[in-house]
């Protein structure tokens, strides 16, 4: 079947109403501290689950059939999305994360339980050492691993390539010298432009296509930008020197690629997961 996949979703802050215009990534969405973190914490579980259900519909509208939840706040955070997801023939691949910055083996072996993987914010917010076990537990699993890389600045390609992701996240200031690991290492990357831009950051994408990394299309934090991959692809087509084919592959063909990856992720098959 046809499939159109969001690659890169944090529909748990869609219930967040920013209000002011300029944010850097560190004051909006940098755990533990960021706005949206502290915004989560105190907000009420209806209200986190209203706001997944509204984005939920957004995705359900423009005919998305898969996407990939950075879902924050351990199994409890889990637990929210699926009750959301009730009723709908979406399929979620759920990327659940620790509730601290910390390695705990009993509560990654909870979250792998009722997840598809873990999905982390970058190696700058974690102790590296600490990052490294929660990776080999997950890869261990083999479940998916993914996590932010050179979002608002260039992080150690390497140190991150060590941690055997299975999927990237921005590159958005990586060097071309990265960009060029990464295709080597054959990871892929998904790309979430307008989200970049809201942080004023603009990601190479050409160069990304040049070096040959399979390349996935996100929407990113739903405070920032509705969850809506069609208005995403074309923001893409319009600010980019991206073909119409290219685009299209980036919601169809590469994660499907992913999502075959024998990461017990099934097609969808109108059952909620
Ligand atoms: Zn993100």
């Amino acid at each position: 079947m046809e499939i159109i996949v969001n690659s890169h979703t944090h529909i748990g802050d869609a219930f967040i109403t920013l209000d002011k215009k300029t944010w850097t990534v560190e004051e909006l969405v940098a755990p533990p501290h960021g706005l949206k973190h502290e915004m989560m914490r105190k907000a009420s579980e209806k209200e986190i689950l209203e706001g997944m259900k509204k984005a939920i519909s957004v995705m359900e509208k423009c005919g998305t059939t898969h996407f990939f939840d950075f879902r924050e706040g351990g199994v409890g955070g889990i637990k929210i999305l699926k009750k959301a997801m009730e009723g709908s023939k979406l399929n979620a691949v759920i990327l659940g994360r620790p509730v601290e910055l910390r390695y705990d083996s009993k509560e990654i072996n909870e979250i792998l339980k009722i997840s598809d993987g873990i999905g982390l914010s970058s190696i700058s917010d974690w102790d590296y050492e600490e990052l490294k076990k929660v990776a080999a537990h997950v890869n261990k699993k083999k479940k998916m691993f993914a996590i932010h890389a050179s979002e608002a600045f260039r992080e150690d390609i390497n140190a991150i390539l060590d941690l055997k992701p299975s999927l990237l996240i921005h590159m958005s200031s990586a060097s071309r010298d990265d960009l060029e690991i990464v295709a080597d290492a054959g990871v892929p990357v998904a790309v979430c432009p307008r989200s970049n831009a809201f942080f004023g950051i603009r990601p190479d994408i050409e160069s990304m296509l040049e070096c040959g990394i399979s390349l996935l299309l996100g929407t990113d934090n739903a405070m920032i930008a509705p969850p809506d991959i069609m208005q995403e692809m074309e923001y893409l087509l319009k600010n980019f020197d991206v073909s119409r084919e290219q685009a299209l592959a980036m919601i169809t063909a590469n994660p499907r690629k992913c999502l075959n990856v024998g990461l017990h992720i099934q097609q969808s098959d109108g059952k909620n997961r």
